[in-house]
C-alpha cells in the first residue's frame, strides 16, 4: 500500500496515474457534444449502489473505467457553449495546472510553517486585488472557500465593529435581489430573524437608495443600530449593480459598515472596457470577490478584502500548537490569524498561474466578451415577440420567459416555462436556469463562456420555444 503514497520513490507512479486521469478527462471533453446527457438520479443510482467500497480495485485504470460510467460520461460540462445555467465558468488551463500543483504539494495556508512561499503568493494576490479595488495601503484580506464564506466573514467583522450594541438591535440592509448568504450569515451570527432589512429595488433591479435612506432613518429613529449595508455588485439573477457611490454616502452619514458583495461583478476589476460600472467599490469597508465566477477559476477560489487590516483581528484566535501569540511579535506571517478556516487550500495558486500566464487584461477581455454577448442576447430577446425579457444586462445574465400569444393565464405561462426548462435539461441539448420574478416563473441564461455565440443563443431560444409550445399544445389538447 505504501506505493500509493506520493514521495521520492513513487514519482513514476504519480506521473503515470495523474496523466491517465488527465487523458480520460481530455478524451471526454473532446468527445462531448452536449453539456449534459439528461441522465436522472434514478438512472445512475443503481450503478452506484452496486459499488462495494470495502472491495477496492487496486488499479487506477480500473477505477477510472468505473468512474467513466458513474460520473464522467454523464457529468454536467460547464465548458460546453450551451451550458447557460448557473454562475459556473469554463476554467482556464493555467489555473488547472495550478490545481494539479497545489493538490500534490498540498500546502496548507493556515501557517507559514505549512506553506512558506504559498503564504507570500496568497498575500501578493490579496494586495493585488485590493489595489484593483482601489483600497489604500492599510487594506488586507484572505482567500476563502467562496462568496458565502466571504460574506459571513465580512458581516462578522461588521458585527464586532458595531459592538457594544446588543446583537438583537443590529440591522443589516441588503436589497431584495441580494444573495441569500446574507440572511444565512445573519442567522449564524446570532442576529435574530428581523436583522436583515430587505430594501426594494428599482426597475433595473438595483437597490433603491431613497428606500435605503428611509430604512436607515427608521432604524435610527427606533433606537436600533445599523450594522452594515450590503451592496451587491452583480446580483446573482440579474447581474445588476447597486449604486455604490450613493450607498457609500449613506454609509458615511449613518456611520455604517459598507460591504460590497462583488462575488459575480468582480470580473469588472480586470475589465479595461467596463471597470467604471463598479465605481465606488473603493469606498467599501469590505468586499467579496469570487474568482471562481468571473475570473475563469476552478471551484473554489474566493476572497474577502477589507479596507482596514485592523478589522481582521476579530477573526484572530491563538493556539499554542499552531499560531501562538508570540509569533505575531516575531512577525511570522500566519494567515490563520485572518481566516475563519484553519487547514486551508492553496487556491491562490490557480489565480497566480492565471495572471502569470495570461495576465489580468487577458482575463478581463474574456469577461468583457460574455458581457457583450449578453447584450446581443438582450437585443434578440427584446425584439422577439415569443419572449419577455426583464432587464438590460449590466453583466452577463438574461432573465426572460416564453410568452406564447395563444395563452393569457399567467399560471399556464408559468407551467409552460417550467416545463420547457425541464424538457431542455432532460434532452441535454442545453442547460438553462430558472428563477422567480415578481412571483412568476422565469428562465435565466448566465453567460460565462466566451465560446458561446449568438447562434447558440438563438438556437437555445428556439429549443425553449419549441418545448413550451409542445407543452401548451398537449395541455390544450387535454383541455379539449
Ligand atoms: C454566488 C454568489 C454568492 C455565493 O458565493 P459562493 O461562492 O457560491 O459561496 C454570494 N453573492 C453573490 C452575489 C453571488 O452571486
Amino acid at each position: 500500500m505504501r506505493s500509493h503514497l506520493l514521495n521520492g520513490t513513487t514519482t513514476e507512479r504519480y506521473r503515470r496515474s495523474v496523466t491517465e486521469g488527465i487523458e480520460r478527462v481530455a478524451a471526454r471533453i473532446a468527445a462531448t457534444e452536449r453539456p449534459f446527457t439528461g441522465v436522472t438520479a434514478d438512472d445512475l443510482a443503481p450503478a452506484l449502489d452496486r459499488i462495494d467500497l470495502d472491495r477496492p480495485l487496486h488499479d487506477t485504470s480500473a477505477a477510472l473505467d468505473e468512474l467513466e460510467e458513474l460520473y464522467l460520461r454523464d457529468a454536467v460540462y460547464f465548458h460546453h457553449p450551451r451550458y447557460l445555467a448557473h454562475l459556473n465558468c469554463p476554467v482556464v488551463i493555467p489555473a488547472v495546472v495550478g490545481e494539479a500543483v497545489l493538490s500534490a504539494v498540498n500546502s496548507s495556508l493556515d501557517t507559514w510553517d505549512q506553506s512558506a512561499g504559498g503564504t507570500l503568493i496568497e498575500r501578493r494576490l490579496i494586495d493585488w486585488t485590493a489595489g484593483r479595488i482601489g483600497f489604500g495601503p492599510a487594506a488586507d484580506g484572505v482567500f476563502t472557500s467562496g462568496g458565502t464564506q466571504s460574506n459571513l466573514q465580512a458581516l462578522l467583522l461588521a458585527r464586532e465593529e458595531a459592538k457594544p450594541a446588543a446583537p438583537a438591535g443590529l440591522r443589516v440592509f441588503a436589497s431584495e435581489a441580494s444573495h441569500f448568504s446574507v440572511r444565512k450569515s445573519a442567522t449564524l451570527l446570532g442576529l435574530g430573524d428581523d436583522a436583515v432589512v430587505s430594501v426594494p429595488v428599482d426597475r433595473d433591479r438595483r437597490m433603491h437608495t431613497v428606500a435605503l435612506a428611509r430604512e436607515l432613518e427608521r432604524c435610527a429613529a427606533e433606537g436600533l443600530t445599523p450594522m452594515a449595508v450590503v451592496a451587491t455588485a452583480g446580483t446573482t439573477d440579474f447581474g445588476s449593480i447597486d449604486p455604490l457611490p450613493e450607498i457609500a454616502e449613506l454609509c458615511d452619514r449613518y456611520r455604517t459598515w459598507m460591504h460590497v458583495d462583488a462575488a459575480y461583478g468582480c470580473g469588472l476589476l480586470v475589465s479595461r472596457k467596463n471597470r467604471d460600472r463598479i465605481r465606488g467599490i473603493e469606498r467599501a469597508d469590505s468586499v467579496t470577490v469570487d474568482y471562481h465566477k468571473s475570473f475563469f477559476q476552478p471551484v473554489s477560489s474566493s476572497a474577502v478584502l477589507v479596507r482596514d487590516s485592523a478589522t481582521l483581528r476579530h477573526a484572530t484566535y491563538h493556539a499554542e500548537y499552531l499560531n501562538p501569540r508570540r509569533m505575531v511579535r516575531e512577525r511570522v506571517p500566519n494567515q490563520v490569524d485572518k481566516s475563519l478556516q484553519t487547514t486551508r487550500r492553496f487556491d491562490a495558486l490557480k489565480l497566480w498561474m492565471t495572471l502569470r500566464v495570461m495576465g489580468a487584461d487577458g482575463v478581463g477581455g474574456l469577461f468583457d466578451e460574455v458581457c457583450d454577448l449578453a447584450h446581443e442576447g438582450w437585443r434578440l430577446l427584446a425584439a422577439d415577440p415569443r419572449f419577455d425579457v426583464v432587464v438590460e444586462p449590466q453583466l452577463s445574465t438574461l432573465v426572460f420567459r416564453c410568452v406564447p400569444d395563444s395563452v393569457t393565464d399567467p399560471a399556464e405561462i408559468d407551467r409552460a416555462n417550467l416545463y420547457a426548462r425541464k424538457a431542455l435539461f432532460a434532452s441535454g441539448d442545453a442547460v438553462v436556469a430558472g428563477t422567480k420574478v415578481d412571483g412568476r416563473h422565469y428562465l435565466k441564461f448566465t453567460l460565462l463562456n466566451p465560446e458561446t455565440t449568438v447562434d447558440d443563443i438563438t438556437a437555445v431560444l428556439d429549443l425553449i420555444a419549441g418545448h413550451a409550445e409542445q407543452y401548451l399544445g398537449a395541455s390544450l389538447d387535454r383541455a379539449c
